[in-house]
């Protein structure tokens, strides 16, 4: 959208480097985070802003869309110079741990698809919620968390925590009376997740904002499972939104990454984390998720449609005891979910007649998803908790939170939902329960 050369652009709209240090430090908190283009997009409909925002023509050779600036370092000038110097390095290109043209420019469609002032990628979802977690607390720290957060997030507070003198209670997400209850002096963080795994419980955001507010904590949640267009959840209070990239954002399988978006002074806070843990994500892998972001609104409504199809079949089907997609009237959250969530996704839960075994089976006759772990592919995807994401825990643990035998999850891709119907009919008809041979 703009015209203006991209390094020139990035330059210009930061202050040249002036005598009074401290006054270009007042200009620079200003700004609204690293960025290239003009910030016109920013203002349009959100699948405007995933072809258009961040996105950098090369102003050189006029090849269309952001280069791959596939380097680890960069030519140091004076300005380069200066800005370590003078303390705002995060503001010029010098090593690409630091950041990067790639980076910036994925960055800034990020932040304008969350409604953020900034956002930060990294090299996997879980490098960002460690480095975001750790930059919001001090030594001493108690977090208030989902007792049924993602595994990853959940061993950081579990196993990692107490090692850094740090320590977490965990609450059932649903229940924001034992929330607040659970808040203690050393309180500094709540971390939850906006659509949990793999019930898909749809979490009272707005009321863990009000709980954040009147305990005078920070909120920040994952919202993976929710990515914009389906919900945005800085505008419902929230301070910082993290994703696992990996999974919806990019859409394709075919990377690991993490962003976490919000004020860009708290984003500016997680930088030195990003540093010194290292999870810096490589210019072609930023690349391949700029490119994957461009179709997020489209590809999120195909998955919406596709899997409201197949969970009401699903749903109808005498095999299968209970679907759960939130967009249903039959789901516990519906009524929450059409007030927080703009449209569906792709994740359906069910439940087949049969327990495991026959989940097992059902799996077995499936020819268009594949069996694998993750979600938010192109492809559908399709997975048992109860030998899989939930595989270490107990078959208790695992009905405490929901997944009882049959349980299988499902992330419907945008295949069409007549072929993806026409392959659960015949693999749920071919795990028919065998009959006793009856002797004439
Ligand atoms: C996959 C996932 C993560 C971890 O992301 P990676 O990119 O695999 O590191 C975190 N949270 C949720 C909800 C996830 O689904």
């Amino acid at each position: 959208m703009s015209k203006k050369p991209i390094l020139g652009d990035a330059y210009s709209t930061a202050p040249n480097r002036p005598a009074e240090g401290w006054l270009a430090d007042l200009k620079r908190t200003r700004q609204s985070g690293p960025f290239m283009s003009d910030r016109h997009a920013h203002d349009m409909g959100l699948s405007t802003r995933a072809v258009h925002a961040g996105t950098h023509d090369d102003p050189r050779t006029g090849a269309v869309g952001t280069p791959i600036y596939q380097c680890s370092t960069f030519i140091l000038n004076e300005d380069q110079y200066g800005a370590v110097e003078d303390g705002y390095a995060r503001d010029r290109f010098i090593y690409s741990r630091y950041g990067n043209p790639s980076q910036w420019a994925v960055q800034e469609k990020l932040a304008a698809l969350e409604g953020a002032e900034s956002a930060m990628v990294f090299s996997s979802g879980m490098a960002a919620i460690t480095a975001t977690v750790l930059a919001l607390v001090d030594k001493g720290a108690h977090v208030v968390a989902a007792s049924d957060l993602y595994g990853g997030t959940y061993n950081l507070f579990n196993q990692e925590f107490p090692t850094l003198g740090m320590s977490a209670t965990l609450v059932d997400s649903y229940d924001l009376d034992a929330i607040e209850a659970a808040i203690q002096p050393e309180t500094q963080l709540l971390y939850f997740e906006v659509i949990t795994n793999p019930v898909l419980k749809v979490v009272d955001i707005p009321g863990l904002v009000a709980i954040a507010r009147r305990h005078n904590l920070r909120l920040v949640v994952d919202s993976t499972f929710a990515p914009p267009p389906v919900m945005r959840p800085l505008e419902l209070g929230v301070d910082v939104v993290i994703h696992s990239a990996s999974k919806y954002l990019n859409g394709h399988s075919d990377l690991i990454a993490g962003v976490a978006a919000g004020p860009r002074k708290l984003i500016d806070m997680i930088w030195p984390r990003l540093l010194n843990y290292g999870g810096s994500l490589d210019p072609h892998a930023c690349f391949l998720l700029e490119r994957g972001l461009k179709t997020l609104p489209i590809r999120m409504r195909a998955h919406e449609e596709s899997a409201t199809a197949l969970a009401k079949f699903l749903e109808g089907h005498p095999r299968v005891e209970k679907v759960l997609y939130p967009m249903l009237p039959s789901h516990p959250d519906h009524a929450r979910a059409k007030q927080l969530m703009k449209m569906g996704t792709g994740n359906v839960t069910f439940f087949v007649k049969g327990g495991d075994s026959a989940a097992l089976r059902l799996l077995d006759h499936l020819h268009l998803p594949k069996q694998a772990t993750s979600l938010g592919g192109v492809e559908s995807l399709i997975s048992l908790p109860f030998n899989s994401s939930q595989a270490t825990m107990t078959a208790r643990q695992r009905a405490e939170i929901g997944i009882h035998p049959g349980c299988v999850r499902l992330s419907v891709g945008i295949e069409d939902a007549a072929d993806l119907i026409a392959d659960f009919e015949q693999a749920l008809a071919a795990i028919a329960p065998v009959k006793e041979p009856t002797h004439a």
